[in-house]
């Protein structure tokens, strides 16, 4: 009897941890669908409104609306790491692999923060013409962790520097550098378990949830790939995924 009863706990335990699951994705689905179709409202708005005209005492509503686009664009991407960590415990991440420049995606990921970011300077510093087999936009997501953090974690100093580079014959590598806040020795081997922040105030100071980079590292992992981090506390960070050539 002792192995029955511990074989239905079990099967609770799983009926429990598939509602849970399920809840999980539902709940996901259920609100990006609705905050993307406010996003896409929200912009169009923002294209069809002329600017106020203070003077005849029309209201400025853009920037208003800027800010929403901003907060939307936030609860979205927490959405599809939501999404993204449901998928990986239950080993649905789906690789699509295909050939592509390393270069070309770093360039255009570049383009895109600084246009909706004016005041960030990323600069790419040194590139190779690498071209990489991989999933692109799951590579992607890596790389945009990697430059949204370098840019959150660096109050003071909005420079980030990108470097890709062919690290051996074999493997090509992509680096983030900043000039933040650094991270302490003893808490770098943590900051890639789920949901961990480092600790003290800085929680309440950069907002964010300790998901990004345990998906990036479980991304570059799927990749057969690695992340090195080097950081200096006070001082600045620098990421760096490398991925095999072939
Ligand atoms: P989040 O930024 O949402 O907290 P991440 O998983 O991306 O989640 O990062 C985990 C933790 O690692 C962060 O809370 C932060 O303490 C630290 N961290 C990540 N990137 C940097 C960086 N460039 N500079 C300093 N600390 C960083």
């Amino acid at each position: 009897t002792s192995w029955i009863t511990s074989s239905t706990e079990i099967q609770k335990l799983k009926d429990e941890e598939n509602r849970k699951e399920g809840f999980l994705k539902l709940v996901s689905h259920e609100l990006k669908t609705p905050v993307t179709s406010i996003k896409g409202y929200v912009q169009l708005l923002l294209t069809m409104l002329p600017e106020a005209n203070q003077e005849n005492g029309e209201l400025p509503v853009k920037p208003y609306l800027n800010r929403i686009e901003t907060q939307v664009e936030r609860l979205i991407r927490l959405i599809s790491e939501m999404l993204d960590l449901s998928r990986i415990e239950h080993n649905e991440m789906e690789l699509k692999k295909e050939k592509f420049s390393l270069n070309h995606h770093v360039e255009e990921i570049i383009e895109d923060i600084s246009y909706s970011n004016k005041e960030v300077q990323i600069e790419l510093k040194h590139h190779c013409e690498c071209d990489v087999i991989a999933d692109k936009d799951r590579i992607g997501q890596v790389i945009i962790n990697f430059i949204t953090n370098a840019l959150k974690y660096s109050p003071e100093d909005n420079r980030v520097e990108v470097t890709v580079y062919n690290k051996t014959e074999n493997e090509v590598a992509v680096s983030v550098k900043d000039f933040g806040i650094g991270i302490e020795k003893k808490e770098i081997n943590k900051i890639f378990k789920r949901f961990y922040r480092v600790s003290g105030n800085r929680d309440e100071t950069y907002a964010g949830f300790g998901i990004g980079l345990y998906l990036s590292n479980e991304i570059v992992k799927r990749h057969n790939g690695k992340i090195v981090v080097n950081s200096e506390f006070g001082i600045g960070s620098e990421f760096i995924f490398v991925l095999p050539l072939n």
